[in-house]
């Protein structure tokens, strides 16, 4: 088809007849300004189309809708209340009664006399046996309103015969301010005349027969005006499949490429690190470590580069996998750098790594803010001589100006805390790519890694080291507040340490507890007499550093530290957490902070407070809907949390979470781009996605790029979508 006879597509959708520049201004707050974009604003929902009975036909004791215009009302007071009888009469000059008792004052002001109304309700008798309807369901038209049903242009004779057979369901569409359904059903009748017939199909007749995907122009017209719900159903798919084809088709060439462009160092170590890290490390390693290691071998040895996500559980033992695959490049004259979120967290592995390698020619440097310039110099000339094999740092940090003479893998911790994708360019002194491995804490539903991490390697260690104490978690509510805190302080007593994690600094306004006051409150009351000691974010890294060595001798007993201990800290003697304003959190959010204890020889005890704001729960009360019934959300916060408290599954937490709050909450990923979609929902419609990510794998190996005539309108269609948020370049 030529460009000019598709025009009328991107016709202004003033075009269409009856748009007025007012009516125009309401279409473009809903995103509509060409003709085609009219025929992409889906329904959000389908009803079956209003059935109008003639006054003369209504049945007794049948729910039923009827139309007529007010022909007399009177008002009356009893004395239990006012009463109103309305009269009303169609077209056909047959009259119905209406009876309203106890009505508000609110509902006299809309009977005026002539104004037509929709009116529903079972019809009853009065005392003489006549028809008479009781407090029927009213919905008044306004003058210039049309019947918000199919066909005529009359205002006044609504067709109240028997639709036919072939009538469809009734699309409810998102609406703006002064628009009305019927007004976006009329201009949707007018588009989806002709305008179907000039879209071009994405997909191929015969593809589209393989796969159960309407015709687009079929899929159009069914997708506004299904029969019924089947049809609806088929003609959505179509378009879900489309959103998923086509992202699954951009990560395939993104993956494609990469293999081709990127090059990334052989690594291919002449002994066995498993073994070597067996002599390093006091314990077993766990079936899943292992298994994972081998995976990263595996990748490292390849021309190119690993692009690998870990995850794993708290406590779960990523740090060894990450110091097999350092110890790997390492082994073989490569630099590795590994990367934390936190400075906390950069110092605990540089400590950690350090002791690892005591005895092996390996040095390891900190990189971190805060450091003299002159140890800064030092510890950069030393990368970009090669005298340092590890360098371990924050993103920012190494992100800057390090030259280093011969990196071969990025080990990224705790990615999520990152944003998604953000990919450090380092000058790696090889000409080529680094390994990367990226690991994470928070468990990532597989609709997720489908999607926003689906040009990544997945390995999952699903499997804790053992010997880990259980934590138990308590819902603390205010009655219960005082008990808590007297276990916490026995427990202190016997020796343990604990942490109390506090909103963020500084945010009194909304009555969350500022850590400071926080702080006083808790070494004035239940805390007093305990050795506290407090961190947050906004703290120079030295004072974190002091502050957490003096926890770690125990120094300090408790810690009363924002979110910031939330990654990856590792104290075994800390076996308590008490959290408040839990709700604040996110249930992975929660699940990481608790992953803080529980990871020496005794058992862990975590306390989720509720704030007096977020309501009393009822006594007894065992068993707590999980999405609260309007009105009840009092007890929503308490039910989300028991949620927690019940389980210690990442993986369960996670998911609930992402229903809870969305994707784009769980891993800042709502910037991006990648998980928006327009009409598929990668929860919902996860069937729908399994099978696009399949199809689009097999395109792509049969045809690589895309590059064959009938395929050329999907790489058109992938190239707009995804080009600049992957960085596709060039594809074919
Ligand atoms: P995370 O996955 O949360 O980063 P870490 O790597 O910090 O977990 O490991 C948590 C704790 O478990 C550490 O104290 C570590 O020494 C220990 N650990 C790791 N692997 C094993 C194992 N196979 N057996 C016993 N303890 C282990
Ligand atoms: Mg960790």
């Amino acid at each position: 088809m030529t460009d000019d006879s598709r025009a009328p597509l991107f016709a202004p959708i003033r075009s269409l007849s009856g748009v007025t520049a007012e009516r125009e201004r309401q279409l473009e707050r809903l995103g509509l300004t060409r003709t085609s974009d009219l025929l992409f604003f889906f329904p959000r929902d389908y009803r079956p189309r209003p059935r109008f009975t003639p006054i003369a036909d209504l049945q007794f004791d049948v729910e039923q809708t009827t139309y007529g215009r007010l022909v007399g009302f009177r008002t009356s007071n009893f004395s239990r209340g006012a009463a109103a009888t309305a009269v009303f009469e169609d077209d056909a000059g047959d009259q119905v009664r209406a009876v309203w008792f106890n009505m508000p004052g609110w509902m006299f002001r809309q009977f005026q006399l002539d104004r037509r109304a929709l009116i529903t309700a079972k019809p009853g008798k009065d005392k003489r046996g006549h028809l008479q309807i009781s407090h029927p369901a009213l919905v008044w038209l306004d003058d210039d309103d049309d019947l918000p049903f199919e066909g005529t242009d009359g205002v006044t004779t609504p067709a109240l015969e028997t639709p036919p057979e072939d009538d469809t369901l009734f699309p409810v569409y998102p609406l703006t301010e002064g628009l009305k359904q019927h007004q976006i059903h009329r201009l949707m009748k007018e588009a989806l005349e002709t305008l179907p017939d000039l879209v071009d199909d994405v997909f191929p007749d015969d593809y589209r027969a393989a796969h159960n995907l309407l015709p687009i122009a079929e899929a159009l017209r069914k997708i506004h005006l299904p029969k019924n719900d089947a049809e609806a159903a088929l003609a959505r798919r179509r378009f879900i499949y489309q959103e998923f084809l086509l992202l699954q088709l951009a990560l395939a060439i993104r993956r494609q490429q990469h293999e081709i462009n990127l090059q990334a160092p052989m690594i291919r170590p002449g002994e066995d690190i498993l073994l070597r890290l067996r002599r390093l490390v006091p314990y077993e390693l766990t079936g899943a470590q292992t298994r994972v290691i081998r995976e990263i071998t595996a990748d490292m040895r390849r021309p190119v580069p690993m692009n690998r996500l870990l995850q794993g559980d708290v406590g779960s033992g990523k740090t060894i996998v990450a110091a097999a695959a350092i110890l790997q490049a390492v082994a073989e004259g490569y630099q590795a750098v590994i990367m934390a979120p936190t400075e906390i967290l950069a110092r605990q592995h540089d400590r950690f790594l350090t002791r690892l390698f005591e005895n092996d020619p390996i040095e390891v440097v900190p990189l971190l803010g805060g450091q003299k310039p002159k140890t800064r110099r030092e510890i950069l000339e030393k990368i970009e001589s090669g005298g340092a094999s590890i360098v371990v740092g924050t993103q920012a940090i190494i992100c800057a100006d390090v030259r280093f003479r011969k990196l071969g893998l990025v080990v990224i911790d705790e990615q999520h805390k990152f944003g998604v994708r953000q990919r450090a360019r380092l000058k790696t002194g090889t000409g080529a790519d680094p390994h990367y491995l990226v690991m994470t804490a928070t468990p990532i539903p597989r609709s997720m890694t489908m999607t926003v991490f689906g040009d990544l390697d997945i390995s999952v260690l699903d499997e804790l080291p053992p010997g880990r104490q259980p934590i138990r978690t308590y819902v603390v509510t205010p009655e219960k507040k005082e008990r808590w805190w007297e276990f916490f302080r026995r427990k202190i007593k016997e020796g343990r340490q604990g942490y109390v994690v506090v909103s963020r600094v500084g945010e009194t306004d909304d009555g969350l507890k500022d850590i400071q006051s926080a702080y006083d409150e808790l070494a004035a009351g239940s805390l007093a007499g305990v050795r506290l000691g407090m961190i947050h974010g906004r703290m120079t890294p030295e004072e974190k550093d002091r502050i957490m060595a003096d926890f770690r001798s125990r120094e300090i007993e408790v810690l009363i530290a924002t979110s910031v201990i939330e990654v990856g800290i590792d104290v075994p003697n800390a076996t308590l957490m008490s959290i408040e304003n839990a709700n604040m959190f996110g249930l992975a959010q929660l699940h990481q902070l608790r992953g803080r204890i529980g990871r020496g020889k005794y058992p862990g005890f975590c306390g989720v407070l509720l704030g007096d704001e977020d309501g009393d729960s009822p006594p007894g009360q065992e068993t707590i809907p999980l999405v609260p019934a309007e009105g009840k959300a009092r007890n929503a916060p308490e039910a989300r949390l028991k949620i927690f408290a019940d389980s210690s599954d990442g993986f369960f937490l996670a998911e609930k979470d992402f229903e809870l709050r969305g994707p784009g909450d769980l891993f800042g990923t709502e910037q991006h781009g990648l998980c928006r979609f327009h009409i598929a929902d990668i929860l919902r419609d996860r069937s729908i996605l399994e099978e696009a990510r399949a199809d689009a794998a097999f395109l792509i190996r049969t045809d690589p790029g895309l590059a064959s005539d009938e395929h050329h309108r999907l790489r058109d269609q992938v190239l707009r979508r995804y080009g600049k948020a992957l960085n596709l370049g060039d594809v074919g």
